[in-house]
């Protein structure tokens, strides 16, 4: 058997038809798309249709999607861009207790400079409760910054009731749709939303490459000054052969989404079924129906998930595990924490993220090798009661 992957909401591999639409980019349409002559012509001309794709997808206008490189700058540009712009307005900002980095280390940071930031608490699913969002609303509120699934846990949240507080109340609202874009369908009026991140990497595009949806009358300070790209909002000449990449990325994932949901979800519930019956002490968590279509994601107790990635790895399969790696030490998931999981549980978190090309098969032959590894870690775990 070739090598599994089962770590598609780190990273996903970058289609053929993507990679053979980007090559021309760097070769034959290298121009740069703030020059007037052909060769600029012929890249803005790319551009022009690359933003309409990702635009008409999410039933944005194509003048409020502003590339970036990628989620981390997205999010980054969203809640600095507001903070600082509404900022004689109000200091205040809410998001969640379940925020990737990219949104919790940036309210983090502006903790740090001067605002406020309440971070909304979860259940044991993950999932926020909207009253809490609206319940922690000031008159200082600029912000609310709820993601849309979560990249730990899977857990789809209540966006667009969220949404509905935010507009009720004039507050702007941003979700991180990073593991959810070209999977989930997205429509911003319908989930209620003034800024949206993406990220090409995890839907078949190239890294480096995403874009941040605007609301044409949200205001945003830029992170970067330079020139007058992407409406003054992103200065930098555009990552062409990246954008193109990402709206053929785009297109493809659009085209296949309820096909390809309705397979991932079929093998997430086999996955999810076989290891339940086969190791006891295991935790499914996240929501059980309202999460991401092959997102599964498990607490197995008396083991280390970050030992399991290694063992399924020596075995040519790729899972991740519910740890970040915080100087040098191993720490448990502040999502499952969260999530109001005990941290010596919350270490043995691993996280199986199916993908396009994933089979049964596959999974076949993960549910054979998983337990024999989960039975030889228990026996060395001075912890496990079973021996
Ligand atoms: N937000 C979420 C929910 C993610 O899962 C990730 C990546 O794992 C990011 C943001 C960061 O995206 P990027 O890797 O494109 O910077």
């Amino acid at each position: 058997m070739d090598r599994i992957y089962f770590d598609h909401s780190a990273t996903t591999q970058v289609l053929p038809e993507v990679l053979e639409t980007m090559l021309p980019c760097f070769t034959k349409f290298y121009g740069n798309a703030s020059e007037p002559h052909t060769p600029g012509n012929e890249a803005f001309e790319l551009l022009l249709k690359s933003r309409d794709t990702i635009a008409s997808v999410i039933n944005a206008k194509p003048e409020e999607i502003i590339f970036t490189s990628g989620g981390t700058e997205s999010d980054n540009l969203a809640i600095k861009g507001v903070a600082e712009a509404y900022k004689k307005k109000g200091n205040h900002i809410i998001t969640s207790s379940i925020e990737h980095p990219a949104v919790g280390n940036t309210c983090k940071y502006l903790e740090k400079v001067g605002y406020d930031v309440t971070y909304i608490p979860v259940d044991k699913n993950g999932v926020v409760n909207p009253k809490d969002v609206e319940n922690a609303i000031n008159s200082k509120t600029t912000l609310i910054s709820i993601m849309h699934a979560n990249n730990v846990v899977g857990s789809i949240q209540p966006i667009e009731e969220i949404g509905e507080i935010a507009k009720k109340r004039g507050i702007i609202f941003h979700t991180d749709a990073v593991q959810s874009f070209g999977t989930l369908k997205i429509d911003i009026e319908k989930l209620n939303v003034d800024l949206l991140s993406m990220s090409s990497h995890k839907l078949h595009g190239p890294k480096g490459v995403g874009a941040l949806y605007k609301r044409k009358r949200v205001k945003i300070t830029p992170l970067m000054h330079g020139g007058e790209h992407e409406r003054g909002k992103r200065a930098g000449t555009e990552n062409i052969p990246g954008i193109v990449g990402f709206a053929k990325a785009v297109e493809i994932a659009i085209s296949e989404i309820d096909e390809k949901a309705k397979k991932l979800k079929e093998l997430r519930e086999y996955l999810v079924k076989g290891v339940l019956e086969e190791i006891d002490d295991v935790i499914y968590l996240g929501h059980p129906e309202n999460r991401l279509p092959g997102h599964v994601s498990f607490a197995i107790k008396y083991v280390e998930g970050e030992s399991i990635v290694l063992g399924l790895d020596n075995k040519r399969v790729a899972i991740s595990s519910g740890s970040a790696c915080a100087s040098m030490k191993l720490e448990p998931s502040h999502v499952l924490l969260a999530m109001g999981i005990a941290p010596e549980i919350a270490q043995g978190s691993i996280r199986i993220s199916m993908g396009r090309g994933n089979t049964e098969e596959e999974v076949n032959y993960f549910l054979e090798v998983l337990p024999p590894i989960v039975k030889r870690l228990r026996e060395m775990s001075p912890l496990y009661p079973g021996k």
